[in-house]
């Protein structure tokens, strides 16, 4: 944790349990929002040190792979000029593997970030020193192709939350009672929000919808349909919409609840594909996939790169192999974690989408 985290941790839930006793309890969507921009403003929580570890920090060979499949649409698409882009970069550690392995195809390209996080953005400085920054993908070059990526980003962005109280729908908002924060049922909503099946699911049901996800989707679809590029998302999630609670806090490699200590945790939850998908379309974008992450990376040829690099670093091998299942067994961020493309007019389909 850094110094400014250690001074400003007790902040945010004195401010939060301040503004619910003045004006009410507030949308989960809101209490997440809050507690994330807190959490990953004031420190870097990923890595063994850190709070979760996330693909890129386990391999070179992830970020690395994702560099050539983006080398590769790149050339199939005549070698266009083009931007980098990557939404919440974390320590930069992907952007890095990617970039060595497209400069190694020719691909060379400028770097542009989408980050909040001045913890996050001093360590990508560190890792891609020429990265233009950015808070948010409106201002993004709009004179060039994109080729996108966003790895464990839409997880992070806010959900909102519907539970279900006899016969109707409520909005879940969080309230405070002395220091504690808890979920509690608001107004009830009209059924006519809730999607048709499923609004006679059993009492106590929840459902979570990201419109922060949808507007991001939607904008970054609208660009590549202008511009020309292509997208690649990669996260834990679903075909939604769907019933279920995927609002959860990661602290130390471990779950905690998501209402403790806001801003203490990570607070992530499941990214609803089909309806992201949908909205890409909408938007004038075509979608590939989502493919389940170990097919991805395996129809990218990560057994024969990880055979390679034991070949040349055989002191290695067994910690190859580790990463290697790590990312591809289904037991593990294999069968959870998935991978779909977006891609603009008259670009190619992207390879091992299925
Ligand atoms: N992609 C990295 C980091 C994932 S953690 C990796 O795979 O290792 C989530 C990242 O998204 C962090 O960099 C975090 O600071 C950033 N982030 C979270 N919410 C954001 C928002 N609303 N806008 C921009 N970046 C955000």
């Amino acid at each position: 944790m850094t110094k400014d985290a250690a001074s400003f941790e007790p902040l945010l839930p004195e401010r939060l349990a301040r503004a619910i006793t003045l004006g009410g309890p507030i949308p989960v969507a809101q209490f997440m929002a809050a507690a994330n921009a807190h959490y990953y403003g004031s420190r870097d929580p990923l890595g063994a040190a850190g709070d979760f570890v996330t693909a890129p920090e386990i391999s070179q060979i992830f970020g690395e792979l994702i560099g050539l499949w983006l080398a590769d649409l790149w050339d199939r698409a005549g070698r266009p000029e083009l931007c980098y882009v990557e939404l919440g970069p974390g320590r930069g550690t992907l952007a890095t593997d990617a970039l060595r392995a497209m400069a190694k195809a020719g691909l060379t390209p400028p770097v542009h970030f989408v980050e909040t996080s001045p913890a996050l953005r001093a360590a990508q400085e560190a890792a891609v020193p020429d990265a233009q920054w950015h808070e948010d993908v409106t201002t993004l070059p709009t004179d060039l192709p994109l080729l996108i990526v966003a790895n464990e980003f839409f997880d992070a962005l806010p959900v909102y939350q519907l539970v279900r109280r006899g016969a109707a729908w409520h909005e879940r908002l969080v309230a405070c009672q002395d220091t504690m924060f808890l979920p509690i049922a608001g107004k009830p909503v009209p059924d006519e929000i809730v999607p048709k099946a499923l609004r006679d699911a059993a009492p106590g049901s929840i459902i979570e919808s990201s419109p922060a996800s949808v507007a991001i989707v939607r904008a970054l679809a609208k660009r590549l349909a202008a511009q020309g590029g292509a997208a690649l998302i990669v996260d834990y999630g679903y075909d939604g919409p769907a019933v279920g609670e995927t609002l959860q806090a990661v602290k130390r490699h471990g779950f905690a609840n998501p209402f403790d200590a806001p801003g203490a945790h990570d607070l992530t939850a499941h990214v609803d594909f089909a309806t992201l998908a949908g909205m890409a379309e909408l938007s004038g974008a075509a979608v590939h996939g989502p493919v389940p992450q170990g097919d991805f990376l395996g129809l990218l040829g990560i057994a024969e790169r990880t055979a390679m690099l034991a070949r040349a670093h055989p002191d290695r091998g067994p910690e190859l192999a580790e990463a290697h299942r790590r990312l591809t067994h289904p037991s593990e961020m294999g069968a959870l974690f998935r991978a779909m493309a977006l891609t603009g007019t008259g670009w190619p389909v992207p390879a091992a989408m299925g």
